[in-house]
């Protein structure tokens, strides 16, 4: 039997889980709610029911489930009204603009003993994943310090994400997946977390930022996100003890090159404009071996089915209280970094 879904928030991304429902095998839409008219007169010029009111859609008990798709500051409140209607709740990233925020939402959901949990989508795309499989074969070795960035060119979008009350910017954007993702690898706890924002097309919050993170084990991160980039560098860059792993575009194969010996019986110099160097120069064949890795096979549909299975007790919900709390924590220590300029020493 389908899980019945309601979404709240039929924006960009509502209308995105909308279609996601609707053609999915596990879960069913029964309808929507935006509090704008224009939105809900959309929803159902598309064939879809649109509730007129918050207190309507909480009001059906055939919906199960809900996904909040609303601007990040009205998640909280959302969150709670669907757990205390007894709902069980899928909220868009980030689940909320303070990890205080998040506990209570989490306390709440404990107590109903319902499901909440955070749409962290993006453990399912690829690139990620090729770097995660890489990291845990071991293939190149111990991790060393891994890169992980998105880079665009149209500055931040010109709508709610430019505020900093509506939970706006790009660490709280796009550097909660990234955060989630690089946390998925490195498994150690952060002992420091230093982040410089920038701030060229918006003032207000950020609109771009670069944290690096450093780990317990000695393994570091730098988590890079960018909007006025009209070149981009590679999505994800992997040091190793053993290799070096790279994945210029999220649209290609990941890259690597695993050392085979580490001494050279000749090492060729390049020629630069004032001079020669060894260190810089290329290695041969013989002590590198190069290959690309084969993209892992995903289905971000898989967040669904768990979420409909962990429901009914079936299965462990992959996206986890401890797992989204953590996140958020480090998203508090780097705008703590990027406003003081200093490196946050911490435990998370
Ligand atoms: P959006 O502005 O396109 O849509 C938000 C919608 O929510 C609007 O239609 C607005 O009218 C409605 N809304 C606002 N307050 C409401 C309320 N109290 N009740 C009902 N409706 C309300 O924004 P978006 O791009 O769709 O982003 C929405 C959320 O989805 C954000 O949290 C964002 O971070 C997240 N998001 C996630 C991903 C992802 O890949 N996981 C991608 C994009 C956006």
């Amino acid at each position: 039997m389908k899980t019945k879904f309601a979404v709240i928030g039929y924006g960009g991304q509502g209308g995105w889980h909308t279609e996601q429902i609707k053609k999915s095998d596990v879960a069913e839409l029964v309808g929507v709610f935006d509090n704008r008219k224009e939105k809900r007169t959309l929803a159902e010029e598309r064939g879809l029911k649109a509730y007129p009111s918050l207190k309507a859609l909480l009001a059906d008990d055939e919906i199960e489930a809900v996904v909040i798709a609303t601007p990040n500051d009205e998640h909280k409140e959302l969150c709670e009204a669907a757990l205390e209607a007894g709902k069980h709740v899928i909220c868009e990233k980030p689940v909320t603009l303070s990890v205080e925020d998040f506990d209570e939402i989490a306390e709440l959901a404990n107590q109903k003993n319902l499901i909440f949990t955070v749409h962290q989508n993006r453990r399912w795309d690829v690139d990620f994943l090729a770097v995660k499989s890489v990291a845990e074969s071991g293939d190149i070795g111990k991790v060393i310090n891994i890169e992980s960035r998105v880079h665009g060119s149209r500055g931040i979008p010109s709508d709610w994400r430019t505020k900093k009350k509506h939970g706006g910017g790009m660490i709280l954007d796009w550097g909660v997946h990234l955060i989630d993702q690089m946390l998925q690898i490195i498994k150690s706890e952060i002992v420091s977390v230093y982040c410089e924002e920038t701030h060229i097309t918006n003032k207000e919050v950020d609109d771009g930022f670069k944290l690096m993170l450093t780990f317990a084990d000695g393994k570091k991160a730098l988590i890079e996100v960018g909007t006025y980039n009209f070149l981009p560098l590679p999505r994800f860059y992997m040091q190793c003890k053993k290799g070096t792993m790279v994945i210029r575009d999220w649209r290609e194969e990941g890259h690597v090159a695993r050392l085979k010996a580490w001494n050279e019986k000749e090492i060729v110099p390049v020629e630069t404009a004032s001079g020669i160097t060894k260190t810089m120069s290329p290695r041969d064949d013989i002590t590198l071996d190069e290959y690309n890795v084969e993209r892992p096979t995903s289905d971000v549909h898989d967040y669904y089915r768990n979420f409909c299975k962990a429901i009914r007790g079936e299965e462990e919900i992959i996206v986890k209280h401890d797992e989204i709390r953590r996140v958020l924590k480090v998203m508090e220590a780097a705008l703590r970094s990027g406003e003081t300029g200093e490196a946050v020493k911490t435990s998370i």
